[in-house]
């Protein structure tokens, strides 16, 4: 009855939710850093902005997104018509895939890197190619280049990557991308870039401005902190766009969506500060860790990874003590929490890293 690939698939599981948490621990407040949400919340220019405009609730909203366009493209110095919006970058991610993929094709992405790359492509009858992350946690450039074949549409580079939170530089992308065949998309997830700080880090926009076949996929969800209201979008070859935009569903950003997103944008000291601030948890945290002895990935983004084979169980001594992180097969994402928060943290893994080494 259903589509054969689905059995591959489990459906998306959040985990317990924090009233569980709550009741089973017996907390009064349980911390949430599984999501790499924006743990400053988002600039009050967004609640000003949508009490003060006309909502309408019985109306399509503006199908082309024409206020945060035109602010984007002005921002960013990219044509109107090279963007393509969607309900998250999970959505895009969807128009990617289905635009793109089909039984006789293949993706190229690391692993680990972003979880929907891989089951998009899947329930699209995509073959996918996982080509494992260096002992760096950062992406095989030259394994992935080695990987793609006459079958293969699309390449996926998460770059910070999540969950590693590991970075390529510019040179690192350019030389990669220029052996990558003109008629294969590269796709630059960039749902971090805001809190990279490293001077190589990649000028996306003008890699792809030299190459018509790499995207530039990046989300209001993360450090503008609109994860509730669902924009992201991809930059592009307008030949590309448009290809995307048939089997874009019309009115996919609602109203309240594209009135948020264009207030944080014009809040680019929030943006700024909140940068600022994971900047300075960013380094508290490695200087804590790098002295307990604690084995992670350098990070460049608002997480971190920690690398241990025991990361359900630390996950757990976490929650116990209110701190809801995300545990993979080769370790712990942790969503840097505000300083207050990281401190209350970070001993508290120090401990389960210690109770938890010995099995190692
Ligand atoms: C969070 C995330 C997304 C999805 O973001 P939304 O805009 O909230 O759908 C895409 N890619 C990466 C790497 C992410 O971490």
């Amino acid at each position: 009855m259903f589509k054969k690939n689905l059995a591959q698939l489990k459906a998306f599981n959040p985990g317990p939710s924090l009233d569980e948490i709550k009741k089973k621990y017996g907390l009064e407040q349980v911390v949430k850093l599984d999501c790499n949400e924006n743990v400053y919340g988002a600039s009050p220019l967004v609640t000003k902005a949508l009490t003060e405009s006309f909502l309408n609730p019985s109306l399509y909203p503006d199908c082309r997104n024409s206020a945060l366009r035109t602010a984007l493209s002005a921002r960013l110095g990219v044509e109107e018509n090279s963007f393509l919006f969607g309900l998250g970058l999970d959505e895009i991610i969807v128009l990617i895939s289905r635009t793109f993929l089909d039984a006789n094709s293949n993706i190229v992405m690391a692993w680990p890197t972003f979880y929907e790359y891989y089951s998009h492509a899947l329930i699209e009858g995509a073959a996918t190619q996982k080509i494992p992350c260096n002992a760096e946690g950062r992406h095989d450039l030259d394994s992935m280049l080695a990987a793609i074949n006459d079958q293969t549409k699309l390449v996926w580079i998460c770059n910070p990557n999540n969950p590693t939170g590991t970075c390529l530089s510019d040179s690192e992308l350019r030389r990669f991308i220029q052996h990558v065949p003109e008629d294969v998309i590269v796709l630059l997830d960039e749902a971090y870039m805001d809190f990279a700080d490293r001077n190589d880090f990649p000028d996306a926009l003008a890699i792809m401005r030299e190459h018509s076949n790499v995207l530039v996929l990046r989300t209001f969800s993360k450090a503008y902190g609109l994860a509730s209201f669902r924009v992201g979008y991809a930059i592009g070859d307008p030949k590309i766009i448009n290809e995307l935009e048939k089997v874009r569903p019309p009115f996919n950003n609602p109203q309240i969506s594209q009135i948020a997103a264009v207030a944080a944008l014009n809040d680019q000291k929030f943006l700024k500060e909140c940068v600022r601030k994971n900047q300075e948890v960013r380094q508290m945290t490695i200087d804590y860790l790098s002295e307990k002895k604690i084995d992670f990935y350098p990070t460049q983004a608002n997480f971190i990874f920690v690398k241990t084979e025991k990361a359900a169980e630390i996950a757990e001594q976490l929650r116990a003590g209110g701190f809801l992180v995300n545990p993979f097969p080769t370790g712990l994402r942790i969503t840097l929490g505000t300083m207050t928060d990281m401190r209350r943290l970070l001993p508290l893994l120090a401990d389960a890293w210690q109770k938890n080494a010995k099995n190692i």
